[in-house]
């Protein structure tokens, strides 16, 4: 079950396989608590990202973007 929780942990999870996912989440109390680690392990990542945007990674991102730009433009 560990592939569908990660889904449903990182929102990605759709249609039949996010309502089975929950189905069975609702009657299995391990993976429960698994998802529930899941989604607070997920949570500390995002809320890391806002707090804390490296100098390097927004430099990174940026180079991406000139290098994605059609030349001469
Ligand atoms: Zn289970």
């Amino acid at each position: 079950m560990e592939g569908p929780l990660n889904k449903v942990a990182d929102g990605t999870a759709r249609g039949l396989g996010l309502w089975y996912t929950l189905s069975h989440v609702a009657h299995c109390p391990q993976c429960r608590r698994f998802l529930e680690s899941l989604k607070a392990m997920i949570g500390k990542l995002h809320r890391a990202r806002e707090v804390e945007p490296s100098e390097e990674s927004v430099q990174r991102m940026l180079n991406a973007y000139r290098m994605s730009a059609p030349p001469g433009g």
